[in-house]
């Protein structure tokens, strides 16, 4: 019995327990556990949304897991001991032979003095409802971080709460990596919902307040949306300077090669530099981890993994995004959409992780799945 052990089960963990259990589920000699802290599959795109009230679809793992044979373990992981393959769950220990790590990231809050204590996070379906909760009654907020997330969370939250004074800061302009015209756009935007923009290091996060470099700014709340860090669990293994794990081109831990790193916990090289953490190149990361464990088991050597970036898409509120198509290595290209089409646009690809699990269950044990039509 080969016993593959999957932590995580944002979207790249469940890509590749899925993928996994799929393609091996006339196979009893493979057992395909996926370890996650709680049943509920936390759409962190749609966090944004659950932090304003919105309500939004309530996706439970097992059901995803449903008719693939990969069984489902759900509890906190507390320690990987990587001498005797075990992990150590709540209070139960899990054997394996081959692990994918899938951890993920949550908000860096060390990254900023006072976050710690005082800043809010879009970490999980509970952090964000808490968020909603306290929204609800404060007249003003700041969100630190002005890439994606925090764009959006700023609109996200000016759109529903028009009433509050929003302001968002950050090192970089919004929009910094956009074509200039896409970036006017969002600019535009951020201005008409009554987002106040400041080009500042935060400095400090106070319980009433927030010290930029020349300023502090009143406020009830902060959310923290600038940055992230990744487990402390995967410390056992070579990390980069980031506390991601390091892969070899097959996504194999370099020091421990019975590994497979994923998602937003790994550091992955490509040609053009380190892989960002991003759900668009974390499922086909899980993807690719899952039919390199398929090679191995027929004892055939793992491919390289390639990736290349095609869009940055960014919701402004319901009605209104941005969306940059990008080259391979996130460079923007000299298209962009804007508007409702945006928006549109925006929608479809939150919307396509579930569908895409949905369609990988339905592939047939020797063929494998992936969106966009690739095949390895
Ligand atoms: C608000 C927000 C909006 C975003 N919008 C976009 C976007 O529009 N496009 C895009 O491409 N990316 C976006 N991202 C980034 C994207 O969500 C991440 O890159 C992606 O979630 C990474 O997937 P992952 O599977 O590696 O990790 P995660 O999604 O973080 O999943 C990790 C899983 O592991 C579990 N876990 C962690 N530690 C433990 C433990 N010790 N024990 C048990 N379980 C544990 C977690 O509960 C979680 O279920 C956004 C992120 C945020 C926060």
């Amino acid at each position: 019995m080969t016993n593959i052990v999957i932590l995580g089960a944002g979207y790249a963990g469940l890509a590749a327990a899925v993928q996994l259990a799929v393609r091996t589920r006339r196979d009893d000699t493979v057992r395909v556990t996926l370890v996650n802290a709680g049943d509920r599959f936390t759409e962190r795109l749609r966090l944004p949304l659950t932090a304003t009230g919105q309500e939004v679809a309530d996706l439970r793992i097992p059901d995803l897991l449903a008719g693939t044979g990969a069984r489902f373990a759900p509890g906190w992981v507390t320690s990987v001991d990587l001498a005797a393959r075990t992990v150590t769950l709540d209070e139960r220990k899990i054997k394996f032979d081959l692990l994918v790590y899938a951890l993920g990231s949550v908000a860096d809050t060390a990254a900023v003095p006072g976050a710690d204590e005082h800043a809010y996070t879009l970490n999980s379906f509970d952090d964000a409802s808490v968020l909603a909760d306290r929204l609800a009654g404060a007249t003003s907020v700041v969100i630190g971080g002005t890439g994606p997330t925090g764009v959006e969370s700023a609109a996200e939250i000016a759109s529903r709460h028009p009433h509050l004074t929003v302001t968002l800061a950050g090192r970089h302009e919004p929009g910094a990596t956009m074509h200039p015209k896409a970036r006017a756009h969002l600019r535009a935007a951020l201005d008409r919902l009554g987002v106040r923009t400041v080009r500042a290091e935060i400095r400090k996060v106070l319980p009433d307040g927030v010290q930029l470099d020349e300023e502090t700014v009143p406020a009830d709340l902060f959310l923290w949306a600038g940055g992230t860090r990744v487990s402390p669990l995967a410390a056992a293994m070579t990390t980069d300077d980031r506390g991601r794990i390091v892969t070899d081109p097959a996504l194999r831990s370099v020091s421990h090669p019975f590994v497979y790193a994923v998602g937003d916990a790994a550091a992955i090289r490509q040609p053009y530099g380190i892989m960002h953490g991003t759900c668009q190149g974390g499922m086909p990361t899980g993807v690719h981890a899952a039919l390199s464990i398929l090679r191995e088991l027929a004892g055939k050597q793992p491919r390289p993994f390639r990736f290349g970036y095609y869009h940055t898409p960014v919701s402004l509120g319901r009605r209104d995004g941005v969306v940059q198509f990008t080259h391979g290595d996130d460079s923007p290209r000299r298209f962009y959409l804007t508007g409702r089409l945006a928006a549109r646009y925006k929608e479809f690809v939150t919307a396509s992780p579930w569908p895409t699990y949905r369609r990988m269950k339905k592939m047939p044990a020797s063929g494998a799945f992936w969106p966009h039509g690739k095949r390895s």
